[in-house]
């Protein structure tokens, strides 16, 4: 028999018209999606609740656990729309940003936004950039309720495009009059992720937080870092890491932000900062975005998920490429493939199993010491970590290694959290419904049944001593299959 390949890095798929269908839900979670995101910046909350609802009951006949991410829109400027839907700019046209413009009265001469503060904050000789950076104006003039541009790069700009300026700095407060009305509509979505878009500080992801919380919902708070400002600012971005579960570094907005010279570097530390903060990092948007109307990636595409993947990322995002695009499916695979070519690499595998740190409490502890004793000791072939709330597997994730990490927990929302964390396998397992003895030989038997391991390998074992207790890992063991 031979065993699964198992692919560490998680796969999130964005759900749009090309891929709600219950069909298309099912090929999707076929081909390697972990973690569905909801883009609250389109379509209504009853849809997402209706697809939420499809994902669940797909991932249950796939027999898989499977996240959700809702994804608020924030406040990102966006232009209004345009009576047909579209408009095609040339270099040199003249377009206008007209705050007097309704929805749906954009033409080639210009378009509404609703961002009052537009005309205080860009001068004459600006850049903008639309539809992240596909199109960009140049600020020729400033009226009390217009700006008006010329198109320095033309091309089809789409309605509700987002729109940034060269380094930053159009930004209103996080969590909009909008975000507030989704997040009261999450009780129906019941995510296992919500994502805070244009987070600005700490205080944006707790009060995120507490307004779940009157939801009874407790989902991972993941903060999209896209401002330029946050980025500039490693105090801030401290805590905005101490304050949620995990980042995203979200490439669309920030990159045009900060100019993609820069965000090779920014992408590295912010990944390798989330890790040794023992948060989760997806590196989202335009990872394969020619395959939005192609049925293959190019190679520069292959190679950004790539060195995304060897960079430590816990996943990695597609957006319009599952949402809108022609091949939903053949992309989730392009994905999928080249991520397992990056991880064969063993550069994936070095460890410092923080050597120089001191570890705030035994769970972590296990967890270091888990990784270390299975990346030197050749026969074990996995880690299996009896988990309540999922942290000993996140813990243990954050440190590289070849093994997997099964994840054996009773709960489907610990379960479906760890969708997204890199090298973690998530199977359901009730240690409670076996006596104490039989408990071990239950869980082997759950991973040699599932095709993940086989006789005469060992397997590294993690529990607490207080079965069912979370944060209570106290417990390593070397195992044989037997
Ligand atoms: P968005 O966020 O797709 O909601 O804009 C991701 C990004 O900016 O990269
Ligand atoms: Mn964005």
């Amino acid at each position: 028999m031979t065993l699964k390949a198992n692919r560490r890095t998680k796969i999130v798929a964005t759900v749009g018209p090309a891929s709600e269908s219950a069909d298309m839900i099912a090929k999707l979670i076929g081909a390697g999606v972990n973690v569905f995101r909801l883009n609250f910046s389109h379509g209504t909350a009853e849809r997402h609740a209706q697809v939420a609802r499809r994902i669940r009951k797909q991932a249950s006949i796939a027999g898989n656990y499977v996240g959700i991410l809702a994804d608020l829109q924030g406040p990102k400027i966006r232009i209004s729309s345009f009576r047909n839907d579209s408009v095609e700019l040339s270099n040199g046209d003249r377009f206008r940003l007209d705050l007097a413009l309704a929805e749906g009265e954009g033409d080639v001469s210009g378009v509404g936004l609703d961002y009052d503060a537009l005309c205080s904050s860009v001068f004459r000789g600006d850049i903008l950039l639309l539809d992240d950076g596909r199109i960009r104006l140049r600020v020729d003039d400033v009226d009390t309720n217009a700006v008006d541009c010329t198109v320095v790069v033309g091309g089809k700009l789409g309605s509700r495009k987002g729109i940034n300026r060269l380094g930053g700095g159009l930004a209103a407060p996080a969590l909009t009059a909008k975000d507030l009305t989704d997040i009261n509509s999450l009780a129906e979505v019941r995510p296992d992720f919500v994502a805070v878009s244009f987070v600005s500080n700490a205080g944006d992801i707790t009060q995120t937080r507490e307004l779940l919380a009157q939801h009874r919902l407790n989902p991972a708070i993941i903060a999209k870092i896209e401002r330029a400002e946050v980025v500039a600012d490693e105090e801030t971005l401290n805590s905005i890491l101490r304050a949620a579960s995990g980042i995203m570094v979200a490439r669309g907005d920030l990159g045009v932000e900060v100019g993609d010279a820069q965000l090779i570097g920014i992408q590295k530390s912010l990944i390798s900062k989330a890790r040794r903060m023992d948060r989760l990092v997806i590196t989202a948007t335009q990872m394969m975005e020619s395959m939005i109307s192609s049925s293959m990636p190019t190679r520069a595409e292959v190679f950004d998920v790539a060195n995304a993947v060897l960079d430590g990322t816990d996943a990695v995002m597609l957006s319009a490429e599952t949402a809108v695009g022609k091949y939903p499916v053949e992309v989730v695979a392009a994905m999928a493939d080249a991520a397992l070519g990056a991880e064969r690499q063993a550069v994936t595998r070095i460890s410092g199993y923080r050597s120089d740190r001191q570890f705030s409490s035994a769970q972590e502890t296990i967890a270091m010491s888990a990784i270390y004793a299975a990346n030197h000791y050749g026969n074990v072939r996995g880690i299996a970590c009896l988990t309540e709330s999922g942290t000993t597997p996140l813990l243990m994730s954050r440190l590289s290694s070849g093994l997997p990490i099964f994840a054996l927990s009773r709960r489907a929302e610990t379960l479906q959290k760890l969708c997204l964390c890199r090298g973690v396998i998530p199977l359901f397992f009730d240690a409670s419904a076996f006596d104490q003895d039989d408990v071990e030989p239950r869980a082997i038997e759950l991973l040699v049944d599932g095709g993940y391991l086989q006789k005469h390998d060992s397997i590294l074992l993690t529990k607490g001593s207080v079965q069912g207790e979370a944060g209570a890992t106290n417990i390593m063991k070397i195992l044989p299959v037997s």
